[in-house]
């Protein structure tokens, strides 16, 4: 038989690979500016034309090249970033594939010039589809320009799969300001069909925000700063006041690299748990510093996620140092906005080694467990003795945390510290509230509620633990939705898979063929009805939040119910539990959980 494998032809291979890098202008816009950065450059010019479909240009005054080096940036795995293998685990530069520049030329009229600061003349190139077709010297500035012109000229379908102008310029527009925001003390301009939409001048952080985003973001801010020996955190979380109704302004750096993380997110958002209402969303701008021996940077072709050796440990620092700032500077809302700013809070977190939340979990504890709901919502007094012996590091630390910043708030305190708990005997009401006294405060509790806050917390704190599995239905589930709903879901298949869903879509319906624990304890039907309508309110969604829906879901199906008639050691338990919590307050729709009346609030009555 004769042979049938042979070698892809250069331009065919580097065709292909640009599949991957650039997938949009604004993807040829992140890397010529990565790359005018690598070069050194403190000031870059992005000028673009109709949302870069004709015109992506990038001019640095940075290192240059000369007339070899310009020839060889255009090859495959052309780099002058790494050497060997051992360098991508101390990279200090944006890029190190050596694809960026191929990539690009295959797919587009490009026009590069560039001269190093020792030459007199600098080299003019003009690659079209790969191919060389002017290399001539010029008379140049020092630094690089590279025009882009014409993207996917030669593929047709991925030309006519480009997005209108106002699109492909939002996407340009959120890669610049990721870098820009990287990068305060270097100079950005950004000019689009001949109008500068941004002219930014070196400065600091919180002067570059404001440049990016506005007048009053400022006010709308206070700093975040944590350093331990492992990561160093900076930067300026949002005043839960202004969360807004879409997700906007946030965004995590790790080492001035824009990073993604759905992780880092559920630990920043949970610092603002019972402060803001859900679906607000708080801006924020997070720095990252950390050894680059302990990420690995290199599992995303366009490097937007990240990995942490130890992923617990940055969880749990983030999370106590954003909550340690919201308290600093007074945004509690057990706080007196008015307090005096000189009152200095007591944080001896600072260089102490931090304390990884894997520390005193059972490993055999597992809510999921078949057992555990087993008899039809049976409140079951076991299970909470059980969970009471796995508060885990972070938990303390943070609950340790919070009653230190108001330390003279006696009133909180008893709220936040588990040793003082003296519940009195309790009776319900309607059986649907719990009616006890709580050091010397009459409480009436929502049994329902609190019991599905406390459950939904107990779960969270399991599935940042990894223990949302998937487990194979013996008779898979079909769910028959519309056909617009089906999209929705597929568009979010990835994130639903690793959440430990398995689907299978056809055009009328979705089928279910794993989920993520038992099925007793989901009611399935209602996490998908539930999703599909937060989906389909516009708001794009991450695992993170995802997850928060099933685990609502569970947790509701899960709870005690009104009606449901307690013994006196269950309401005891559910309170014990319930203040426990960093945020007894409101449930996860916002809701009141409990009220509360002191003997001057009662002597009123009378
Ligand atoms: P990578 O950035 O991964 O090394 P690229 O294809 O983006 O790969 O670039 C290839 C090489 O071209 C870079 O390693 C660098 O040496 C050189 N280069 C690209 N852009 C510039 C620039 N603006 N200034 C100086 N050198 C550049
Ligand atoms: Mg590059």
């Amino acid at each position: 038989m004769k042979s049938t494998i042979h070698l892809l032809p250069d331009h065919v291979a580097n065709q292909i690979a640009a599949g991957e890098v650039v997938q949009r202008p604004a993807s040829v816009v992140k890397e010529l500016m990565e790359n005018a950065l690598d070069a050194n450059a403190d000031d870059i010019k992005l000028i673009v034309k109709d949302g870069g479909k004709t015109l992506i240009q990038v001019v640095d005054n940075g290192s240059g090249m000369n007339e070899i080096d310009a020839r060889m940036s255009f090859e495959r795995h052309a780099t002058s970033k790494i050497a060997k293998a051992e360098d991508l685990f101390q990279l200090n530069t944006k890029g190190f594939r050596g694809e960026a520049l191929a990539s690009i030329a295959a797919v587009a009229h490009v026009v590069l010039k560039t001269k190093p600061e020792q030459s007199d003349l600098g080299i003019l190139l003009k690659i079209e589809g790969s191919k060389v077709v002017v290399q001539e010297p010029i008379a140049t500035n020092k630094g690089t320009s590279i025009s882009v012109k014409n993207l996917f000229f030669n593929i047709p379908a991925r030309r006519k799969f480009l997005k209108s102008i106002q699109v492909e310029m939002r996407h340009i527009m959120d890669e610049f300001h990721r870098l820009a925001l990287a990068h305060p003390a270097i100079s950005f301009s950004l000019i689009h069909n001949g109008n500068t939409v941004y002219q930014l001048p070196k400065s600091n952080l919180i002067q570059r925000i404001n440049n990016i985003f506005g007048g009053k973001i400022k006010e709308k801010l206070v700093p975040v700063s944590e350093e331990t020996d492992y990561i160093k955190i900076s930067g300026f979380i949002g005043k839960p006041e202004f969360a807004k109704r879409k997700r906007g302004e946030q965004f995590f750096f790790v080492n001035k690299r824009f990073v993604k993380s759905a992780y880092l997110n559920h630990a920043l958002i949970s610092a603002y748990e019972g402060l803001i209402k859900e679906k607000a969303y708080p801006s924020y701008f997070v720095y990252f510093e950390i050894d680059p021996k302990h990420i690995d940077v290199n599992i995303h072709p366009t490097k937007t996620e990240i990995k942490f050796d130890d992923e617990p440990t940055v969880y749990s620092i983030l999370k106590v140092a954003a909550k340690h700032s919201l308290g600093q500077f007074n945004l509690s809302p057990s706080m007196d906005f008015e307090a005096n700013p000189e009152l200095d809070v007591p944080y001896e977190y600072r260089k102490k080694q931090p304390v990884s939340p894997k520390i005193n979990v059972n490993p055999d504890f597992n809510p999921f467990e078949e057992d555990m709901f087993a008899s039809k919502n049976e409140f079951k007094p076991q299970y909470y003795e059980k969970q009471l012996q796995h508060w885990d590091a972070l938990q303390h630390e943070t609950q340790e945390l919070a009653s230190k910043i108001n330390p003279d708030d006696a009133h909180d305190e008893i709220f936040s510290t588990p040793e003082k708990f003296q519940v009195s005997d309790c009776f319900q009401l309607d059986k649907k509230y719990i009616v006890a006294k709580l050091s010397g405060e009459l409480l009436i509790i929502h049994q329902n509620r609190a019991h599905s806050w406390v459950l939904f917390n107990t779960f969270l704190k399991q599935s940042t633990q990894g223990k949302l599995l998937p487990q194979k239905l013996i008779f898979p589930i079909e769910l028959s939705i519309q056909k617009d709903e089906i999209n929705l879901l597929k568009n979010h298949k990835a994130i639903l898979e690793e959440m430990g869903f398995e689907l299978h879509f056809t055009t009328e319906a979705i089928q279910i063929e794993a989920v993520p624990m038992s099925q007793k304890s989901l009611d399935i039907t209602s996490f998908f009805q539930n999703l599909i309508d937060k989906l389909s309110e516009d708001v794009p969604m991450n695992k993170s939040e995802i997850q928060d829906i099933l685990l609502d879901a569970l947790a509701k199906k899960a709870a005690i119910k009104s009606g449901q008639v307690l013994e006196q050691v269950e309401m005891k338990t559910l309170i014990e539990d319930l203040f426990r919590l960093e945020n007894p307050n409101f449930s996860k729709d916002g809701k009141k959980i409990f009220v509360r009346f002191n003997e001057r609030q009662i002597s009123y009555m009378f």
